[in-house]
């Protein structure tokens, strides 16, 4: 085990490996890890969490708590996280410890809408018009136009901290609805499309991008990603995805996030981990984005993110699919086209991620009737 902020070569087997949150994501780290032989530590509050019952050692603390921070730190040759929301003096304790890849600076931006948004345009990524919202009082910008979406700055995730606003005479109302937290008004927008562009940065700068995904969501909660999204547009998103990793001085697996509106895109927001839209790497990639992970944040030579099937749709299986008892697995996975994953996670919520379905076929047209079928979902 070492203390060595910044290794000068790969960190190689058996070295530990450390990430924070313990949810499916870190579930698959852990697994990708463990298969190239790393050791495995996940830091996470929760006991029953899916990461903890893959990886070698799961302390079970906060996020802020300094003496498991000290251990977890200690104990990690490279520390990565699965979720945005670790908090920031958590990352630059440990970043004073440890490696700590994507570097905290990112996963603060990452975090907090108002600085995704500054960072993005600053860095002449568009995105679409919004303003700050510290109170019920703004926009100042006279050409705003609603409706409008309310988004908390921080923590949200799966469509929650939002909601829509018809008019400036509704936000005081929304806004004091979500908290009265410091928040991002942003238009609502007339969307043709949303894509996803999972891609990774290696400590040399190299970079390695996955087809473009196209993103279908119910509720603000991802339902399916098909891939692969071909054209001018995909040509252009995996561009900018690959620029926005460039300007971050990104090392990791990040998830970009657009929307097409009016033919051209906007990026709507950034992901510093691996991504939901990203799942059907595992099952139809020379290299899932999870191995991509573990590759990128130990400095090893990044993986052949080019596909294995000609077409791959993605479902989402939610706990609302247990509203009548446990779902009949066996009905879907009829044959070697269909791959079932679940997280072990042992309570199904409504709207709690608990596995996905992922179906491969010669189009994608037939990978998303057959997926959505075999789940019995319409679009
Ligand atoms: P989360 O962090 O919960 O994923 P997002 O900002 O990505 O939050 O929003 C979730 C979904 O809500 C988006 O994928 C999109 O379908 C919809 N959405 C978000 N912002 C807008 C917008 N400005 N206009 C139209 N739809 C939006
Ligand atoms: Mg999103």
């Amino acid at each position: 085990m070492s203390n060595n902020p910044s290794p000068t070569g790969p960190i190689l087997p058996p070295a530990t490996l450390g990430v924070l949150g313990g949810g499916q994501l870190g579930m698959y780290f852990v697994i990708a890890a463990r298969d190239l032989g790393y050791h495995t530590i996940v830091l996470e509050p929760d006991p029953a969490c899916p990461a903890g019952q893959h990886a070698d050692a799961h302390i079970v603390a906060d996020y802020d708590d300094i003496e498991a921070l000290e251990r977890f730190s200690n104990d990690c040759d490279v520390i990565t996280t699965e979720f945005e929301n670790p908090p920031a003096h958590a990352l630059s304790f440990l970043a004073h410890h440890t490696t700590v890849r994507p570097s905290p600076q990112t996963i603060e931006i990452a975090q907090d809408r108002r600085l995704e948004k500054r960072f993005l345009n600053g860095s002449g990524f568009p995105t679409a018009p919004f303003a700050v919202l510290s109170d019920a009082t703004l926009p100042t910008q006279s050409d705003f136009q609603f409706p409008a979406i309310v988004k908390t700055a921080r923590m949200g995730y799966d469509g929650k901290g939002q909601e829509r606003v018809e008019s400036l005479d509704d936000l005081a109302v929304v806004w004091s609805d979500l908290g009265g937290v410091p928040c991002v008004l942003e238009e609502l927008l007339p969307l043709q499309r949303e894509l996803s562009v999972v891609l990774a940065r290696g400590v040399d700068g190299s970079t390695a991008c996955y087809a473009v995904t196209e993103n279908v969501h119910i509720n603000g909660i991802l339902h399916t990603s098909c891939a692969p999204f071909s054209g001018q547009l995909a040509t252009q998103a995996t561009e900018l995805a690959t620029q926005i990793a460039h300007a971050l001085e990104y090392v990791g697996v990040l998830g970009v996030e657009m929307f097409v509106v009016n033919d051209a895109l906007l990026i709507n927001e950034i992901a510093p981990r691996p991504h939901n839209s990203g799942h059907w790497t595992l099952d139809a990639s020379h290299t899932s984005q999870f191995e991509q992970q573990v590759r990128a944040v130990c400095g090893l030579e990044l993986g052949d993110p080019s596909m294995t099937q000609a077409a791959v749709t993605m479902v989402n299986i939610l706990g609302d699919s247990w509203v009548d008892g446990e779902p009949d697995w066996n009905a879907m996975t009829p044959h070697g086209h269909a791959h079932l994953h679940l997280y072990g996670k042992n309570e199904a919520r409504p709207g709690r991620k608990m596995g996905h379905l992922t179906v491969t076929a010669a189009t994608v047209d037939a990978a998303r009737e057959e997926a959505l079928r075999l789940t019995k979902h319409r679009e």
